[in-house]
């Protein structure tokens, strides 16, 4: 007898269910028009503070036109794998360019962060090797450790005691890969990069950092964590995304030559997938020059952060102090996280709610973050906003967060 299993439409409206029942279901929200401060979402104008836009670049005059310059050129596509024919000009470029810029001997794009992370650990370490991870540590970096076959040793939160203990204790793996992201995607807060060098290298493992949120923000050139606080040497894997602060899309591993070398090869993300599109690439390079030429849109961008910061700890809210444009507003339960978008979508501000799984239960927050190009009087806005909220939905300072 054949068994008796759910059609698609029975397990998928089964899980679906069950998602909306723990206020977890998700939908897209259409954003008309280019991202930048205001935009236009559902018909009305809207305050956006939440997008990775961080720098402004990605409506940029500059960027956009040098995008549609490649794309004049170059075509829309790279129409190949990138070790076929579809690696080209603007690609060369980019890598040159990203190079230079990180401080390391050769850089790689690949199509998305996802992707750069994924190729990157799948094609540095497999059985029998270990790979510690921080546990806040972003889904590109837990699904390619997992996909790696390596051992996984999560360690505590920036807890560089405990990565130590782990090391000791994988003693017996054949190689060990730290890997941390610089600058926290849902906290904003900011890794121990020195101190977790100087652990790995004690221990003779190799680290991996992700600057997904850095790049752009951190370091006298914009370059990253890892540039502001002269890490380079010992960081022997630098990946970052063109699709946040440098408003284009792709991704980078930077490190040597023979690291990059070694990618092109192994890295199955890479191998396997058409290349960036050349209007991407352009994009990100114009974007990096505007970066280093413009190093105040960054400084500019972190003292408003901090002082948005202070301000909304001021009116009751829970907000981490932090030096990164992303503000953690915690409201512990995903119902109040999600309330608290609607109310201030009343208001045309929209904050993305962040739930599990994307964060750990009981710590569902908004996530706000600011970008260079909002006003002082747009800032000014949403910190009204956020006070007049701060009654119905202010976290006490001392925790209540582990409500669901
Ligand atoms: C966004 C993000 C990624 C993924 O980058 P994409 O280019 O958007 O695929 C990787 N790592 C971290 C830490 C991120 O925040």
């Amino acid at each position: 007898m054949s068994p008796r299993r759910p059609s698609l439409a029975e397990a998928l409206s089964e899980g679906a269910s069950d998602l909306h029942e723990r206020g977890l279901w998700r939908s897209l929200r259409e954003i008309e028009g280019a991202q930048g401060p205001l935009v236009r979402l559902g018909g009305r104008e809207i305050l956006l503070f939440c997008s990775n836009n961080y720098l402004g670049l990605a409506d940029h005059p500059e960027v956009v036109a040098a995008a549609a310059e490649a794309a004049r050129r170059f075509g829309a596509s790279a129409a190949s794998s990138r070790l076929i024919s579809g690696h080209m000009t603007p690609h060369a470029a980019l890598e040159a360019t990203l190079a230079e810029w990180k401080g390391c001997e050769a850089a790689l794009a690949f199509s998305t962060g996802y992707q750069a992370n994924l190729g990157c650990i799948t094609a540095l370490v497999g059985r029998g090797d270990v790979v510690l991870s921080d546990e806040l540590n972003h889904a590109s970096l837990i699904d390619a450790a997992r996909l790696s076959r390596a051992d996984v040793a999560v360690f505590r939160h920036n807890d560089v005691g405990h990565l130590d203990a782990l090391l000791a204790e994988s003693r017996g793996a054949r190689r060990a890969l730290v890997v941390t992201e610089s600058v926290f995607s849902m906290d904003g807060d900011t890794a121990p990069l020195a101190d977790i060098a100087a652990t790995a290298r004690r221990h003779g493992a190799w680290l991996m950092v992700d600057e997904a949120h850095g790049v752009g923000v951190f370091g006298k050139t914009g370059a990253g964590l890892v540039e502001e606080l002269g890490l380079h040497d010992a960081v022997d894997v630098q990946i970052g995304t063109l699709g946040k602060a440098l408003g284009s899309f792709g991704a980078y591993a930077a490190g040597s030559k023979t690291l990059v070398d070694w990618l092109v090869n192994r890295a199955r993300s890479f191998v396997f997938t058409t290349g960036l599109p050349p209007a991407s690439a352009a994009a990100a390079r114009a974007a990096i020059g505007i970066c280093r030429r413009e190093p105040e849109r960054a400084a500019g961008l972190r003292r408003r952060a901090r002082e948005l910061g202070d301000r909304l700890r001021r009116s009751g809210w829970s907000v981490p102090p932090v030096e990164s444009p992303i503000l953690p507003v915690v409201v512990g339960s995903s119902d109040r996280a999600m309330e608290l978008t609607r109310r201030l979508l009343e208001r045309d501000i929209y904050v993305a709610g962040i739930r599990p799984p994307t964060v750990p239960e009981g710590t569902s927050r908004l996530r706000l973050s600011l970008m260079a190009t909002h006003t002082d009087e747009q800032l000014d806005r949403v910190a009204r906003a956020f006070e007049e909220l701060a009654p119905l939905h202010a976290v006490p300072a001392s925790g209540a967060i582990h409500d669901d």
